[in-house]
């Protein structure tokens, strides 16, 4: 069986703690590699190596920095079609959706070639007599990422890119169930000219996640993930001094108004509550049809559109809709949560409980499931269930529809679907949610704005990609000078309105 490694100072590294974990393939349900789960010691090695390399990185002037990350770009580009099949054979999503991962990866690395511009600091001249006055951005240092299984490329470059593309020495734990792709990128780094130390990938679960919370010399952590491990590491993170960003967890609500065209609409709940098996943060996983008759129009039209979802390995080419789901626990969990929906009395109009798929029968294969009548009190609306269910609220008004996303303890992403404009205005001045679509349902932001989520979806006050990320993987320091000619006899340096 495969045994993956660490990458370490620009080349792979085998595990010294002995423990191991399994990375399937989702489809067949077998074991098809084991990463090494590193120790405290290990982590604090990478990291010590990572801080030796940055100052020379830091020196690097940013325009070569970001040649580095166009060089990267045309790498992930060349090699396309190996990652994302490295990427669907450990997550089970199918090629497109990988292409898909990477793709939106890839753009915040060309965002990231323009680290130049985006590092310019700010001047003032004459700010008191003979005074000038500037700002600049330095890098933090060494900066730590800890990513989730569910986009395997793209999270872990949204990271590394920014962190890098800043002057930093950056640290990846990327998730232990599909840890091959981050592996292949930090090989794409090297052979961009990143030099050796400056990107460090260390496997592991727990103890190294906490080794990072505890190493003095990491200055700032992103992660993302579920929401109890992001509460987790962004309270232990900051206690230990670090800046920490932390995205969560998600329930995202899709309203639809009576005057919306209910053929769009259920086209694209198919698409964002059923693609990549749901395993989406920003899936839709709650439609929210206001009024009776828009329900019943939209049930009706869903349930055709679910039945004829094709769910299948990522071998089965373009003939599938979507993949297994991560893992038999993963699987367990959502059929556990779709039972207690029938069992607190949702109606379950397309039921995929009993999905088998002709030779993977060893799969982590759920079929679709679409309940009605689902009501706030109920499990599968308020956990995150991360699979192929989407909950049909029904609401009586608008009011009752924006009350309903408003209230719910998630806040990453959310839709209105609707051809009232005012009703749309509305709706994206007063819900309390970090990215709204108007008549698109997975409103995930392009490179260059930012992406975020408020409430129980996000913690710390800068979001990923965009010109936050270039604010949280630097310090500002800003400098104030004045020169001989500029001191008039008399005049002091005490603290005072200038002149
Ligand atoms: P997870 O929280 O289980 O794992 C995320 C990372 O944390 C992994 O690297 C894992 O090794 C580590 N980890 C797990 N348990 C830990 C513990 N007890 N202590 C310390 N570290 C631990 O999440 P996941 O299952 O990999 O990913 C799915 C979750 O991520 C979903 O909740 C999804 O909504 C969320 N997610 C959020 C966003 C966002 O931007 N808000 C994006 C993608 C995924």
């Amino acid at each position: 069986m495969q045994e993956l490694s660490h990458w370490i100072n620009g080349k792979h590294v085998k595990g010294t703690s002995g423990r191991f974990a399994d990375v399937f393939n989702p489809a067949t349900g077998e074991v098809q590699a084991r990463v090494p789960l590193a120790s405290k010691a290990e982590l604090d090695a990478a990291v010590e190596a990572a801080a030796a390399a940055q100052p020379k990185w830091a020196a690097t002037n940013p325009q070569k920095r970001g040649r580095v990350m166009m060089a990267l770009v045309n790498l992930i580009n060349r090699d396309m079609e190996k990652l994302a099949e490295a990427l669907s054979r450990e997550h089970g999503k199918t090629i497109p959706d990988a292409k898909g991962d990477i793709q939106r990866g890839l753009e915040v690395i060309e965002y990231c070639i323009g680290a130049a511009q985006m590092l310019k600091g700010e001047f003032t001249d004459s700010a008191g007599p003979g005074i000038d006055m500037y700002s600049m951005r330095q890098p933090v240092g060494v900066a730590a990422g800890i990513t989730p299984f569910n986009f395997p490329a793209m999270i872990p470059l949204w990271k590394m890119g920014p962190a890098l593309a800043c002057g930093n020495a950056f640290i990846l734990k990327p998730s232990e169930r599909d840890p091959s792709v981050p592996l292949m990128l930090a090989e794409l780094c090297k052979e961009a000219g990143l030099p050796d130390g400056v990107l460090q990938v260390v496997n592991g679960d727990k103890e190294s996640v906490d080794a990072i919370l505890d190493n003095p010399t990491i200055a700032a952590v992103g992660f993302v993930g579920s929401t109890p491990i992001a509460e987790y590491i962004y309270t232990r993170g900051c206690a230990n001094g670090k800046r920490v960003q932390c995205f969560g967890g998600a329930k995202n609500h899709m309203i639809i108004m009576p005057d919306a065209d209910l053929d769009l609409a259920a086209d694209a709940l198919v698409g964002a509550g059923y693609g990549a098996a749901g395993e989406r943060c920003m899936a839709i996983s709650v439609a929210v049809p206001v009024g009776d008759a828009t329900a019943d129009a939209l049930i009706e039209r869903l349930i055709p559109r679910i039945e004829k979802l094709k769910v299948g390995p990522y071998t089965a080419g373009n003939d599938v809709d979507y993949g297994p789901v991560v893992t038999a626990a993963a699987k367990q969990n959502i059929l556990k949560l779709v039972q207690s929906g029938v069992d607190q009395g949702a109606k379950l109009v397309v039921d995929g409980r009993n999905f088998a798929l002709q030779g993977y029968e060893d799969g982590f294969f759920v079929g679709p499931h679409l309940f009605d009548h689902v009501t706030p009190d109920m499990d599968i609306y308020k956990k995150e269930i991360f699979g192929p269910v989407l909950s049909t609220v029904r609401a009586a008004s608008y009011e009752e529809a924006l009350g309903l996303a408003m209230d719910h303890e998630y806040g990453n992403g959310t839709a209105i679907f609707t051809r009232d404009g005012d009703a749309a205005r509305d709706f994206a001045n007063r819900v309390n949610i970090g990215m709204v679509g108007i008549n698109v349902p997975i409103p995930v932001p392009l490179a260059y704005h930012t992406f975020g989520g408020w409430k129980k979806s996000g913690f710390g006050d800068l979001n990923q990609h965009g010109p936050d990320a270039f604010r949280f993987y630097t310090r500002t320091k800003t400098i104030t000078t004045r020169w001989p000619s500029g001191i008039k006899e008399g005049s002091a340096f005490n603290f005072k309105a200038m002149d």
